[in-house]
This record gives structure tokens, C-alpha cells and sequence, in this order.
């Protein structure tokens, strides 16, 4: 979307740190956004909002937007279901308590991981596994795949995945989810706006619309994983549904070699309308 030379300015809105499965830092996601020339970043860490306080300090020494964000793992019968909240406030209550219950959850399952590993032979300790997570933040496969993968078990990032760790793989474990439904509701009550992520990803056409009936207030329409057939009909579907359009990168850092982040950017007008469709909920300002 990088052809709209008349735009007032581009966001990334969605990225994630090392407080989640990314590479990077906050500090560092914040000084490449503005090294890049971006007015707006979400740091939408999965099931964290532990990076984005870092990112707002840090934010301020550039002319740089930081939209707290985060990404919600939820589930949906058989179907993975992420959902991004932005604009949440990342101190509420109800959603910290739960992300806390989320971060426990997920450290349980990677005890497993660990265990169904050790069965097939390949040896690494949780304690080395959890060194790689920074600031109490989500714990999750790829932090075992870069363990893996230093311990000389696999080649590559995406071998541990395909042999190991990908879904119904021998050491694949489910994680805790609450619903759609209940995660939107969350993202609600924190203060934010829910949207869809990445629809084109993995679900089937039919599934997205039975999802965009639920509460939710965008979709996202511009991902990596999105041709530009896709794009236009999600940018089609947000229009006929009266639903906000984001998107962004879906940056995890540098392990594959290529940094997504400044190659997928959104005109700065979909933050605004995001800004004014929060405007009319509150009814301030
Ligand atoms: P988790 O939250 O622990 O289930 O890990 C999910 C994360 O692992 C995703 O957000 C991706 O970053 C990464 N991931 C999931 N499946 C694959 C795959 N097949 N190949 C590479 N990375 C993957
Ligand atoms: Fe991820
Ligand atoms: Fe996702
Ligand atoms: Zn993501």
C-alpha cells in the first residue's frame, strides 16, 4: 500500500517484540519505525502487553505514535482465531489478571513441549528455553525452536516447526484459549478496539464470515500473508460491513533473514478512523 504518495504519513500496526515471539526489543521496533520515517507503531505482543510501556518511554525521543496493542490467542471450535486490540489500556485490571492466568498457562505448556521433546530425543532444559523470553513476557514455540536450534537438534527455525513442533507434529502441545467472543469483549471492557487478524492466513472464506458477525469493530485487511486479491476483497468486506480496516507486518524480528517491518504499511488514516470510532464511544473529547 506503499503508492498513495499523497497520505499524510504510515503506520505498522502490527508487530511484535521480544516480549512476546519476536526478535527485537521495544526500544529497538521504536528507533527502526522512526529510522524508517512511520508516524504510528502497535507493539502487538501475543497475549502481552509487557512491551509497550518501554516503547512509549522510548517513543518520545522521536516524532512517533505508539498505539498500545496487543494479540489475543483465542479458539473457535477447531479454528485458531487471533484477535488484535488496540488502543487498549494496558494497565485494566481484568485484562492484566487474565493475560497473568494466560502466562501461567502457557509456561505449563511448555513444560510439556519440553516433555514430548525428551521422549523423542531431543534434550533441552526449560531453564534455557525461558532465558530466551525477556521481561516476564509469552512464552511460546519459537522460543523452543531457537533453543533447538542452538543445541544443534534442527537446522533451522522452520525444520523444528515442520518435524517437531507445528500443529499435530509428535511434540505439538494445544495451548489454553477462551473464545472469540470472550476476547473481544475483554479488548472492550479494556478500553480498545477488537479486530480481526489476519484473516487470509488460515481461515476458510466461509469461517471469516461467520466471524465478522461476532462484535468485532475491524478486520485486518493488509498482512504478508495476504495476496493483493485478498487484500482488496478484505478492504471490500470491512467497507460493506462497516468494520475499521488495519494492518502491518506481523514483524517477529530477523530469524528467517528477512525483517518484515516497512514493507507492509497502512495510510495514517486508519488510525485516525480508529481514533474516531473510539471518539464516538466514549462520547468525549
Ligand atoms: P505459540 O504462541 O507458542 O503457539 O507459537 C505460535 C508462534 O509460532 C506464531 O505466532 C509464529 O510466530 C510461530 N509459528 C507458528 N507456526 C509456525 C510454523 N509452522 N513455522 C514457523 N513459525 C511458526
Ligand atoms: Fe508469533
Ligand atoms: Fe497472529
Ligand atoms: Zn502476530
Amino acid at each position: 500500500m506503499n503508492d498513495h504518495q499523497w497520505e499524510s504519513g504510515w503506520a505498522d500496526l502490527h508487530l511484535h517484540s521480544y516480549c512476546s515471539d519476536g526478535v527485537f526489543s521495544p526500544s529497538q521496533i521504536v528507533d527502526k519505525a522512526a529510522a524508517m520515517g512511520l508516524k504510528a507503531v502497535s507493539i502487538t505482543d501475543h497475549d502481552s502487553v509487557r512491551g509497550i510501556q518501554e516503547a512509549l518511554i522510548r517513543a518520545k525521543l522521536w516524532n512517533l505514535e505508539v498505539i498500545p496493542g496487543v494479540e489475543l490467542s483465542t479458539r473457535d471450535g477447531e479454528l485458531d482465531v487471533h484477535i488484535l486490540g488496540y488502543f487498549i489500556d494496558p494497565k485494566d485490571r481484568e485484562l492484566s489478571s487474565y493475560l497473568r492466568r494466560f502466562q501461567k498457562e502457557r509456561l505449563k505448556r511448555a513444560k510439556k513441549i519440553v516433555a514430548k521433546l525428551a521422549e523423542l530425543g531431543v534434550n533441552i532444559e526449560l531453564e534455557e528455553v525461558l532465558q530466551r523470553t525477556h521481561n516476564k513476557g509469552s512464552i511460546g514455540r519459537p522460543h523452543i525452536a531457537d533453543t533447538m536450534i542452538e543445541r544443534g537438534y534442527v537446522q533451522s527455525y522452520d525444520e523444528a516447526f515442520y518435524k517437531y513442533l507445528g500443529n499435530g507434529k509428535p511434540a505439538y502441545v494445544p495451548k489454553f484459549k477462551i473464545s472469540p467472543t470472550e476476547a473481544i469483549d475483554l479488548i472492550h471492557r479494556a478500553g480498545g478496539i477488537a479486530v480481526l487478524a489476519h484473516p487470509g492466513m488460515d481461515l476458510a472464506p466461509n469461517d471469516v464470515l461467520h466471524l465478522i458477525t461476532l462484535d468485532f469493530d475491524g478486520i485486518e485487511i493488509l498482512h504478508p500473508k495476504h495476496s493483493s486479491e485478498k487484500v482488496n476483497f478484505f478492504y471490500q468486506l470491512a467497507l460493506k460491513h462497516n468494520l475499521l480496516a488495519t494492518g502491518g507486518s506481523d514483524c517477529h524480528g530477523d530469524r528467517k533473514g528477512r525483517t518484515l517491518m516497512g514493507y507492509y504499511n497502512v495510510p495514517y488514516r486508519f488510525v485516525q478512523h480508529m481514533k474516531e470510532r473510539l471518539k464516538l464511544w466514549r462520547g468525549t473529547e
